[in-house]
């Protein structure tokens, strides 16, 4: 089909390489998908973690067991067994922290929490962590962190495992 195409332009005619065009597009795709993420006014939680479209870690997350990814998605989107989410789920009460009381969102127990200090020191040298460090935890440091602290054991709710 491609070949009954009328070429006009200097000869010889070569086509566009593979890689290239392949390059192209996820360039393209890749914009898009950051002008969309940036747009957007949903997601709140989430772009704490993710200030755009990163190769790096997407692939540093889909290297992980289906276990973990689904962590650090509980994680990263507020979706998870915090005491914040339990409650607008109706499965909990009370939104706040058993440690402090605070309000247990993801960005209180990842960043915030006194109980958590030291495990923040031991991965980063900080005992909180500020909004720009969360954009900068890699996957295994958001998986680290939630083992060493033991708060989301099972990480799922149950019948979700
Ligand atoms: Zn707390």
């Amino acid at each position: 089909m491609g070949a009954s195409i009328q070429f006009y332009g200097p000869e010889p005619c070569l086509p566009i390489p593979y890689n290239i065009t392949k390059r192209v597009i996820e360039g393209i795709t890749e914009r898009e998908s950051n002008t969309r993420w940036n747009n957007s006014t949903q997601y709140r939680q989430s772009k704490l973690f993710l200030k755009s479209f990163d190769k790096k870690k997407t692939k540093q997350l889909m290297s992980r067991s289906r276990t973990n990814i689904a962590l650090v998605a509980g994680i990263t989107t507020g979706h998870c067994l915090l005491n914040r989410h339990l409650t607008v789920m109706r499965i909990a009460e009370d939104p706040s922290c058993p440690e402090c009381g605070e309000m247990e969102t993801s960005f209180h127990f990842i960043a915030e929490c006194p109980m958590y200090a030291m495990v923040r020191w031991e991965l980063q040298g900080k005992d909180s962590f500020s909004v720009e460090d969360l954009a900068n935890l890699s996957i295994g440091d958001i998986l680290r962190f939630t083992k060493e602290t033991g708060r989301l054991q099972g990480g799922m709710l149950p019948g979700h495992q």
